[in-house]
């Protein structure tokens, strides 16, 4: 039986993935570190210093050390900030959190960033959908998507078993992490990559947006598994 719906944040609550691959295009090539847009889709739930280190390997042939990590991701960050001063909701993320509370199902986030205003941004954009309990970012884990431990950490905080939740994931390697978790995993296609990148990385169903996912039939599928 269904009880929650672990949520990815960006890219599934919020449209902030092109914010996110220009900052990180911006800084990487400040570093003279050659990337291209599509890297960042590819990559995108990997931790900051994850992502760094594969561009220093590609570009450079080792890890960065840990002062270029954090001089980098700072750089990325305060970027991003800039660009994303207006946080946009993802168009249809409003629907799926409205249909998810009507059927009576937990509400959870897993999201590897690490942003320190995140739950007041989600309860000024979705009030009263998230409790600040049920939240897992960036500071909880020691092991960023792909690995299981995001998405085993949103299941162990809400007291569930895999099979008591599903997630809704828009990257390959977030879909790997909820995939490892042993969680039914909707994919929702809200960037540049072919369906086939994500369902080759082991989503269970795909859609093409939240507003397609709000308006499915998926919602009475899962409340009838019951
Ligand atoms: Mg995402």
């Amino acid at each position: 039986m269904i009880k929650a719906v672990l949520f990815d944040m960006d890219g599934v609550l919020y449209d902030s993935m092109s914010n996110h691959v220009q900052a990180w295009s911006e800084t990487a090539s400040a570093w003279g570190l050659k990337s291209e847009p599509e890297d960042f889709y590819l990559m995108e739930g990997r931790t900051g210093p994850a992502t760094i280190d594969v561009l220093f390997n590609r570009n450079r042939g080792r890890d960065a050390t840990p002062e270029e990590k954090e001089i980098i991701y700072n750089q990325k960050s305060r970027r991003f900030v800039e660009l994303n001063a207006v946080a946009q909701p993802m168009p249809g993320a409003m629907e799926v959190l409205e249909k998810v509370k009507q059927l009576g199902l937990l509400r959870i986030v897993v999201t590897g960033s690490g942003q320190y205003t995140l739950f007041e941004n989600l309860d000024t954009h979705f009030p009263g959908f998230f409790d600040k309990d049920l939240i897992v970012t960036a500071y909880d884990v020691r092991y960023g998507k792909p690995h299981p431990e995001p998405y085993l950490m949103g299941l162990k905080k809400a007291n569930l078993a895999p099979q008591e939740a599903v997630v809704i994931e828009n990257a390959p390697l977030g879909i790997e992490s909820a995939v490892a978790a042993e969680i039914y995993t909707i994919a929702v296609n809200t960037g540049p990559l072919p369906d086939e990148i994500l369902l080759k990385a082991g989503a269970h169903s795909l859609f093409p947006s939240m507003k397609a996912l709000a308006e499915s039939d998926i919602w009475n599928q899962l409340s009838e598994s019951e």
